[in-house]
């Protein structure tokens, strides 16, 4: 059987290139795979810079129509679109709670005036968080307790939530908060937009195992929201959650198994620096990860077709978790390879900067971010397997 892509994907992707070449700030070509944020800036300049050029020339989500930076790419040139950017490692951006998980949800949900808010959060001009998680609401969001009551024209919020990425320079918050406490926990649950400088929220920075600090506590203390900031219809916020988190999980396999691809290449490098590329077990060990990750790409594009087919992929229900634990793996086996020096995450004295320690300690945030595997194995079970819940 001989696969290639058609003439229109071809014409496309050199259009990409073209662009790519032309405008990829040096920034985004020389990204490393382990790399945090540079000089403790959450979202670099030159990263909001790339991520508005991306909008200007319809290259930032190129399945949308041009006044929302996209050119109404078909899925297959989108798929060619994002295979080309994971396989070069350049982002398109540095903070992607607006372009791919408000934007789609506004558009699905939101009001006019609301919808009127999606070019500027998929151009970056608007930096959005997500507030879901709480202390005792992660992978059981549906028990989150952070309240909000109406008070003549506007919702008066208070509670608390965690983990919440980009909260120390975003400017809105889509935030779940419950409604109604006297109805089962999936239905007393709405979302609302709020605007971060609004009185009563207080930011706390979390710092996390690398050093960086890019998410925080966020508490609310009778904040007032206006009704009209409501998302979708009151107390209907559980079925916009699964939509979110939908999208979140959406083509994020394209990524993963690019990244597991270059830490495969970085390995054998590795390997043979360390003279250690015919020892059967390291060679074993990295022809595993390769034929992991190959069988991973041929099952992304296999969910493709079936998503084409019968608009649904349980296919890609399994890449978050392999791509996240596959790419925990191949960073350990970088590690292993080096021996004693293989824990040293220090930038200046690590192996290639550090770059299987604290890629190692990294990995750790893609097999809990928008569910965990444990949580990936459940939905497994019993969404795609059909087995009963435990
Ligand atoms: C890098 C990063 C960025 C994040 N950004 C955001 C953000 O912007 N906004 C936001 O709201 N949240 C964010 N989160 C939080 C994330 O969504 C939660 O950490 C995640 O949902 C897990 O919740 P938890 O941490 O409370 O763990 P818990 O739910 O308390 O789980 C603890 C452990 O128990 C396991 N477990 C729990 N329930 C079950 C079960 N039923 N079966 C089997 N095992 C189970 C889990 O898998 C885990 O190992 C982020 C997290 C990370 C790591």
């Amino acid at each position: 059987m001989h696969l290639a892509w058609g003439p229109d994907e071809e014409a496309f992707r050199a259009e990409l290139l073209a662009f790519l070449d032309e405008h990829t700030p040096m920034e985004a070509r020389t990204r490393r795979d382990f790399q945090g944020c540079e000089d403790g800036e959450v979202i670099p300049a030159w990263s909001r810079a790339w991520q508005a050029t991306l909008f200007d020339h319809g290259w930032m989500i190129p399945g949308y129509p041009p006044e929302l930076g996209g050119r109404d790419a078909t899925p297959v040139q989108t798929l060619v679109y994002l295979e080309e950017m994971a396989a070069r490692g350049i982002p398109r951006s540095m903070h992607f709670p607006g372009y791919a998980i408000v934007a789609p949800t506004l558009l699905e949900h939101g009001t006019d005036e609301q919808r009127a808010l999606v070019p500027a959060a998929i151009r970056g001009d608007t930096v959005w968080c997500i507030g879901m998680s709480e202390p005792n609401a992660g992978s059981d969001l549906a028990g989150l307790t952070t309240r909000a009551e109406l008070d003549g024209d506007d919702f008066v919020v208070n509670g608390q939530k965690v983990w919440t990425s980009y909260a120390t320079v975003a400017e809105k918050c889509c935030c779940y908060v419950r409604t109604d406490p006297h109805v089962p926990k999936h239905k007393g649950i709405s979302l609302l937009v709020v605007d971060m400088d609004t009185p009563g929220i207080e930011v706390r920075p979390l710092r996390h195992i690398t050093g960086v600090a890019d998410f925080a506590e966020v508490f609310f203390t009778d904040v007032r929201v206006p009704r009209t900031n409501l998302v979708g219809a009151p107390n209907d916020g559980w079925r916009l959650t699964q939509g979110s988190l939908a999208h979140e999980r959406a083509g994020l396999w394209v990524e993963g198994v690019a990244r597991l691809e270059q830490a495969i290449t970085g390995l054998i490098d590795l390997a043979h620096r360390r003279g250690v590329a015919g020892d059967p077990v390291v060679r074993r060990k990295i022809a595993e990860a390769s034929s992991r990750a190959t069988s991973l790409r041929a099952l992304g594009y296999k969910g493709i077709t079936s998503f084409a087919r019968q608009g649904a992929s349980p296919e890609h229900s399994y890449m978050k978790l392999a791509t996240s634990e596959a790419g925990k793996a191949c960073f350990e086996l970088g590690m292993e390879i080096q021996g004693a020096y293989g824990s040293v995450v220090d930038e200046e004295r690590g192996e290639e900067a550090g770059r299987w320690a604290l890629g190692f300690l990294i990995s750790f945030a893609n097999t809990i971010a928008g569910g965990t595997s444990e949580i990936q194995r459940n939905i497994i079970a019993q969404r795609v397997l059909g087995l009963p819940r435990s």
